[in-house]
């Protein structure tokens, strides 16, 4: 990093020591300087030295703001997104996201502060942060919070490693961290990182997890369980009392998926059923924009217990009502660099103020509406596997229309392209064939949902061979997505 001329080296220090990082700054002619990260390095305009200065002028290619303006207008006709109609992804929550959140986030005493600026001059942020973690505690019926993962993939990674951070300080080597057959990707990958082996727990002919089989895999090597409640059939796990039971018997702790929290806000926590620690994402259930749209942010809560343990430092409320940071006692160390995506904070906080807590009871209550509406209006026009009250998304199956017509997910998928909607998501959960997974969101009024519907139902009774070349409206047809992935030829485009 160049700083005025000269340059700064910076020291981030992990690990568990209270060292903050340190800069070094340094400019030619003068001597370095170190700067702590709580204190606000000064230097101004005058330290630039006339050496350092360029004298050529730049040969950058330019365009006019007219061909800028026109080029970029031009690609956000092509394209879909949620402020634009319906996304049912699901699992991806892409709901739409209130305006007001962007412009708290875009406030100048949010966006314009350095994160090495001191607490004392910060003392509004802390507050904020303060007050998101609370909320966060209270929806989730946990005790304390880290904000500083960037995302869900992360908090579940923070997670395991405060999961074996807490084995290891009760003296106990565990190798073992169970999931169920339905779980998100990131499950298994993140226990992979976090150092232990998976074992994978099958759900029975009710979609949820088979409790006999997890008794039978219930061992002393078991460091815990990740469950997703509601799974992500969108189904709630009924024998979570039991389940959570049986895993702190063996001495293992119990993780909570909260990425699809907007399935039970206000109306359960995962702390009453007996979990331990949460991660939850903000760039689904709390409004932040996600998916191309801007960084996420994946905060973990955890019970009493493993409080001692969080990443630090954390904000919190001092003795004397003013704010400060503080590292836990026994932290894992920082998971993140500064104190995370602390305007995707902001915008979160804002729609818990902005919604309050009815409201955001009112959240879960049109998101299950919507998705149970939607199940209820495919049937008879696609199988649906596990045909129970779902939670927030409902999975049904294209095997119908694949055996009649060999029309795929994939193709149906495509199809509604053409209908003018985003696709759901397709091919997860792994244990259902020919998987839609649909998630109509909150956000969406009835006569975007039924809109939404009658499209997945001309889709069905249309289905024939020629569903194969879908999409043929849009702007780029079906691509081959294995070889886009692997080569990947950026271009520029600025035909009209
Ligand atoms: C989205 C999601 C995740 C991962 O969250 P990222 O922010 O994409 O890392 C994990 N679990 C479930 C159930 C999800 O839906």
């Amino acid at each position: 990093m160049t700083i005025a001329g000269g340059r700064a080296t910076s020291i981030p220090l992990m690990g568990r020591d209270e060292e903050p990082t340190i800069f070094e700054l340094s400019a030619p002619g003068r001597s370095a300087a170190r700067f702590r990260d709580q204190d606000l390095p000064e230097w101004s305009a005058h330290e630039l030295v006339p050496a350092d200065l360029v004298s050529e002028p730049l040969h950058l290619s330019e365009a006019s703001e007219r061909d800028v303006v026109g080029h970029f207008t031009r690609l956000s006709h092509r394209q879909y997104s949620v402020d634009l109609g319906a996304y049912p992804l699901g699992s991806c929550t892409m709901k739409y996201n209130p305006k007001l959140c962007d412009d708290v986030a875009s406030l100048p005493g949010l966006a314009n502060v350095h994160p090495a600026a001191p607490a004392h001059l910060t003392q509004g942020w802390l507050e904020l942060l303060v007050g998101l973690g609370d909320a966060l505690c209270e929806v989730t019926g946990m005790k304390a919070i880290t904000l500083q993962p960037p995302a869900g993939a992360a908090g579940e990674l923070t997670g395991l490693l405060l999961m074996r951070a807490w084995h290891e300080a009760q003296g106990r080597q565990r190798t073992k961290v169970i999931i169920p057959d339905s779980a998100h990707g990131t499950n298994p990958a993140s226990v992979t990182l976090g150092g232990y082996d998976t074992v994978t727990v099958p759900s029975d002919e009710r979609g949820l997890v088979d409790l006999e089989a997890l008794k039978a895999v219930l061992d002393e090597d078991v460091a815990g369980i990740m469950l997703t409640n509601p799974n992500t059939l969108g189904l709630f796990e009924e024998e979570i009392v039991e389940i959570a039971a049986a895993v702190h018997e063996v001495g293992g702790l119990l993780y909570y998926d909260g990425a699809n929290l907007n399935a039970i806000l206000g109306v359960t926590r995962p702390g009453d059923m007996g979990f331990d620690i949460v991660h939850m994402n903000l760039h689904k259930t709390f409004a932040v924009p996600h998916g191309g749209g801007g960084p996420g942010a994946g905060p973990v809560a955890v019970s009493e217990r493993l409080a001692a343990y969080l990443p630090g430092p954390v904000p919190v409320r001092t003795g004397d009502g003013t704010y400060a940071w503080s590292t836990p006692e026994r932290s894992i160390g920082r998971v993140h660099g500064w104190h995370g995506n602390t305007l995707a904070l902001a915008r979160a906080w804002s729609y818990i103020l902005l919604n309050g807590g009815d409201g955001l009871r009112r959240v879960a209550e049109g998101a299950v509406l919507n998705a149970n509406w939607v199940r209820e209006q495919l049937r008879g026009h696609y199988d649906i596997p596990f045909d129970r009250p779902n939670m927030h998304e409902c999975v049904v199956s294209a095997r119908n229309l694949k055996k009649a017509h060999g029309v795929k997910a994939l193709d149906v998928a495509k199809r509604l392209l053409e209908e003018g909607f985003h696709s759901p998501t397709v091919y997860f959960p792994l244990i259902v064939e020919e998987a839609l997974m649909i998630e109509p969101t909150e956000t969406e009024s009835p006569q975007t949902v039924a809109a939404l519907v009658e499209a997945l139902i001309r889709i069905a009774e249309g289905a024939s061979e020629a569903d194969r070349e879908a999409p043929r409206t849009t702007p780029v047809r079906r691509v081959d997505e294995a070889r886009a992935a692997r080569q990947l030829i950026p271009t520029f485009d600025a035909r009209p």
